[in-house]
């Protein structure tokens, strides 16, 4: 986020002065064909969708869109290669991920650069977090693939076959990796589809697995709409469904998938609660809340968009905090100084203004920054509503932007409840100095992945994953291992 250094003195105020990162160097080819069998090829039916930039609505590629015929033709290119990948020595798998993991390393700077020209994050973010975790995510799991019976210690260790991924656009890279590497290295080929606004990077990744010499087939990157996806749950040569998407949608893939043979992991939506006890070092947590809910523009399924605040502090925590979305920039990704980069679309622009109207309706205060936003593309500024209740549609369903809904609470447990009143169960924070406090609420919070004196952390060991209408399954450390597998006896 931007601190007064990021601001240059003019005037006896502050100026902002923006730096754009160049796209020099930055391939990004007008057309992209389906990735099947090692080889970019056209799809079957010839249909073809724009991706844009959302920061400033140009188009950026043209894009493949695969049909049911083209899904068929990648099962079956996985099918192929899983004979062969799956009899390689481990130790040869884990060799073709660890370069999958460097070639990603030397090309950071474009794979940053395209992310956020394609899907609105700001460079720091993508440059900082998005590509460095996915690296991560593959280096780490290049170094289980000849390990698998030591994570599993006396069963039996199989691979499950091949795999049907589907991800979101929010993190379209880093889930592209989450996804791909413990495939891999369980010894499974994939088939993936990445969201219809963010394929390029994904299109990009698949052409360093072709780089990195990968056994064709093996990876598989299909390109296009909810059809696609559809296709993918709907194929009945897959093995394995993993899908990282809205809690809608994992509800129609978790009724499709019913009575199939087919094992699956849902990553789905949520709202956690970011709770601020009165003992809490103010101004850390105050820059906890602006990370849970301004990182990636709020696009984050597991963001702190409620914050629950106790009482004594709420009104020091409510000014910190609005002060401190008047420092935040919001506008070209590209620029360094950027906090707060491009909604991702238009559609999802529109989805987040419903929810401003809907607060205001509600009778919530609405406070927003009033910094200035670029005229064209798809903005939104830092946004918090206070004066909410529980059962107000702000606190209770994922808006999936920058807008936190504020509560208070005087003991724990109000505190407690009310951030368990939810149908998700994905993420949540507690901030406090004291240790007790921090056993005590991770263990009654009902949620995958409870952050303590900290907020929106990510590693590739630790385990991810929701309970409730947060999704099944877990990715990430070990047990993203378990979801690639048939374990014997
Ligand atoms: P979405 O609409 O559910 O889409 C996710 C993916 O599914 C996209 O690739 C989408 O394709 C595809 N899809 C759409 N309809 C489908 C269908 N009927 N069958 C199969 N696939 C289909 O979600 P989104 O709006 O892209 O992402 C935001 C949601 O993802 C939020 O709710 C967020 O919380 C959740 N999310 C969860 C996690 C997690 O780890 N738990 C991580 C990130 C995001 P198109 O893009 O072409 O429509
Ligand atoms: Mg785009």
């Amino acid at each position: 986020m931007a601190t007064p250094e990021n601001k240059l003195a003019f005037d006896g105020g502050w100026q902002y002065s923006p730096a754009p990162e160049s796209t020099d160097h930055v391939k990004i080819k007008k057309t992209y064909e389906l990735f099947i069998g090692g080889e970019f090829v056209a799809p079957v039916q010839g249909k073809y969708f724009d991706t844009i930039n959302p920061a400033t609505e140009e188009k950026l590629s043209k894009v493949a869109l695969a049909s049911a015929a083209d899904v068929d033709k990648a099962v079956k290119a996985a099918r192929k290669a899983f004979v062969g990948w799956s009899r390689l020595k481990p130790a040869e798998r884990g060799k073709y991920i660890f370069r999958i993991a460097r070639i990603l390393q030397e090309r950071s700077r474009e794979f940053a650069v395209i992310e956020s020209l394609d899907g609105g994050k700001p460079i720091r973010e993508s440059r900082d977090v998005d590509v460095p975790l996915a690296a991560a995510h593959f280096f780490y799991y290049a170094g289980w693939a000849d390990k698998l019976e030591y994570a599993f210690p006396g069963r039996a260790v199989k691979p499950l076959g091949v795999a049907g991924q589907i991800i979101p656009w929010n993190f379209p890279l880093l889930m592209a990796a989450w996804k791909i590497a413990p495939a891999l290295a369980c010894g499974n080929t994939v088939v993936l589809k990445p969201a219809e606004t963010t394929p390029l990077t994904a299109l990009k990744l698949a052409e360093v697995i072709a780089d990195a010499g990968l056994p064709p087939g093996v990876v598989n990157i299909v390109t296009g709409a909810g059809e696609t996806g559809a296709a993918i749950v709907n194929h009945p040569g897959f093995d394995k469904i993993a899908f990282t998407g809205s809690t809608d949608v994992g509800r129609i893939i978790q009724k499709a998938l019913a009575g199939s043979n087919k094992k699956y992991t849902l990553e789905l939506g949520g709202k956690a609660a970011n709770i601020i006890f009165a003992d809490a070092a103010i101004d850390e947590a105050v820059e906890g809340i602006v990370n849970g809910i301004f990182f990636n523009q709020g696009h984050v399924c597991c963001a702190g968009s409620r914050l629950l605040v106790q009482e004594p502090v709420a009104d020091a925590v409510i000014r910190k905090l609005r002060d401190r979305m008047e420092t935040l920039i919001v506008g070209d990704p590209l620029d360094k100084n950027t906090d707060i980069g491009a909604i991702n679309s238009k559609q999802q622009l529109e989805t987040i203004k419903s929810y401003l109207a809907i607060g205001q309706e509600e009778g919530s205060e609405m406070f927003q920054s009033s910094c200035a936003v670029p005229k064209r593309g798809y903005w939104c500024r830092p946004t918090i509503f206070t004066g909410v209740s529980q059962s107000n549609r702000v606190v209770q369903e994922e808006i999936f932007g920058p807008v936190l809904a504020i509560q208070t609470f005087r003991t724990f447990d109000e505190a407690l409840i009310k951030a368990n009143n939810t149908p998700y169960g994905l993420s949540g924070g507690v901030w406090t100095d004291k240790g007790s406090k921090i056993f005590k609420m991770t263990q009654s919070i009902r949620a995958g992945v409870v952050w303590a004196n900290t907020f929106n952390k990510f590693d590739p060991t630790s385990p991810f994953g929701g309970n409730k209408e947060s999704g099944v399954g877990r990715e990430g450390g070990m047990h993203g291992l378990d979801a690639y597998l048939k374990l014997g006896g």
